[in-house]
């Protein structure tokens, strides 16, 4: 079992996304003894995950090790350990590691892909949350292409070259923009015997417009951007089913291909023992407007997986980085506030705007009294991120891979480090068929 070292409370945090590290940083110097478990050792800046996948950037660009993140934070120390299961009663966690004790609690799992149920879509199509996976989705690209250069006619080259990208939030937006970049600049340097005009990117949306969350002059933008880059954007349709090798629309079309990725939704990340009223829509834990999970005395949780319920918030908060990192602040000076003996503050949600990138100098950017899209937004947006990147190596490092990028057209290595093997599925019974 994992030992206290210290006579102050201990807080266990479980994840080192965005809301974790705030939480731990916040902490330092304070009377708690911190440790963090993660099932990586780095924390992963998941904005520019697309850009990994598309061979644009490296990982280690934007992945940072968490230890480093707390080098000389002498109350805190960190494991590599998935939870698995809580004990609230008991005041314990089990972990890969072991049973570890807590005096406090802090769940920061952040969310995974939600696939709707959908076993066919989520066995074939390629979701992009982590690193690996952003790895497997370039492998798989690039793979692809080897593949089509291999077929001797424009038909069987069609399923390898026809990339659809299912969700058009800004994941969707930014990977379709940042394909369509990748057969427009990319293919006839790389794959010069390819003809760039059988290569195709469409973009599939339930909703009538991309970009639902952000102002209808972004949507718009967003969409005249995307077709532009020779995106065939598909809207007001969902989609019906997918067995790797044709996908199936529920107005009937269908497209032939091998390269589906999946950016439709996504679903809190609960670990088994949390209270199960506490679990409401979207597999998120419902909290207080302190971030305590409802029904419970010392378990908190923040960022993706948390839906602080009031009176103002009745369906929780976004699941962007600002809210994760500003409850993860919020709760670490509660904490305090608690051993203390002194009162607890709600938490409240300081909304800067949204943006999305879809290419080279195209952008849409909602702050609060501007609405702007273009060359000044992609400018924007491209600040905004470099500077919310954790370490100053990896600010350097994508702005170098940035700046050579928008000169040469070619930016990145496009390697396929290992390759993507789709597990075989031996025994498909339990993945409804189209029809059922
Ligand atoms: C592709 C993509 C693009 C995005 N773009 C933007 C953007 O442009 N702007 C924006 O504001 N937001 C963006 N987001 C959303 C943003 O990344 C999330 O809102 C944010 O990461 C949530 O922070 P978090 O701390 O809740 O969780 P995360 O940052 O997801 O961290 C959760 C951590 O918990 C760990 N973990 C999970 N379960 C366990 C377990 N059982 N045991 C141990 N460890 C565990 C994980 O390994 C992970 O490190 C994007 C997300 C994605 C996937």
């Amino acid at each position: 079992m994992e030992k206290s070292r210290s006579k102050f409370p201990k807080v266990v945090v479980i994840g080192g996304g965005f809301g974790g590290i705030e939480l731990a940083k916040h902490l330092k110097d304070k009377p708690l003894d911190v440790l963090m478990l993660d099932k990586h050792n780095y924390h992963t800046f998941q904005p520019l995950l697309y850009q990994v996948a598309t061979g644009g950037l490296e990982a280690d660009s934007i992945a940072f090790p968490l230890r480093k993140i707390f080098d000389g934070q002498k109350n805190f120390r960190f494991r590599i350990a998935e939870v698995t299961k809580i004990h609230p009663i008991k005041q314990t966690i089990d972990t890969t590691i072991g049973e570890i004790p807590y005096d406090y609690l802090v769940i920061a799992t952040g969310s995974t892909t939600n696939f709707f149920g959908n076993k066919r879509v989520e066995h074939f199509s390629m979701p992009m949350k982590s690193i690996p996976e952003a790895l497997n989705l370039r492998s798989m690209i690039l793979q692809n292409l080897e593949e089509a250069l291999l077929q001797p006619s424009r038909e069987l080259r069609e399923p390898y070259l026809n990339f659809v990208i299912v969700g058009g939030g800004p994941t969707g937006v930014e990977l379709s923009g940042a394909i369509a970049e990748l057969r427009n600049h990319i293919l006839h340097k790389d794959y010069p015997e390819l003809n760039k005009d059988e290569m195709q990117v469409y973009l599939v949306e339930g909703l009538p417009k991309v970009l639902q969350v952000m102002s209808p002059q972004a949507s718009a933008k967003a969409e005249e951007f995307l077709k532009d880059m020779g995106v065939k954007v598909l809207t007001n349709v969902n989609v019906k089913d997918y067995d790797g090798k044709q996908i199936t629309l529920a107005n009937g079309k269908t497209i032939s291909t091998h390269n589906v990725i999946w950016s439709a939704g996504v679903q809190g990340q609960v670990i088994e023992g949390v209270p199960k009223d506490s679990i409401i829509r979207g597999n998120r834990i419902q909290t207080d407007e302190f971030n305590r999970v409802k029904g419970t005395e010392n378990i908190y949780t923040i960022g993706d997986v948390a839906a602080v319920i009031t009176g103002e918030t009745p369906k929780g908060h976004p699941g962007v980085a600002p809210v994760a990192i500003q409850q993860g602040k919020q709760l670490a000076k509660n904490l305090v506030r608690l051993v203390n003996n002194e009162p607890m503050q709600p938490f409240k949600y300081f909304d800067k705007g949204s943006m999305a990138t879809v290419g080279r100098n195209k952008a849409v950017v909602d702050l609060h009294k501007f609405r702007f899209q273009g060359f000044f937004a992609w400018l924007t947006w491209m600040f905004v991120h470099l500077i919310s990147l954790i370490s100053f190596r990896n600010k350097v490092v994508v702005f170098i891979n940035w700046i050579g990028s928008y000169f040469s057209y070619n930016g990145g290595a496009r390697l396929i480090i290992r390759k993507f093997i789709r597990e075989e599925i031996v025994n498909d019974e339990h993945l409804p068929k189209a029809e059922d």
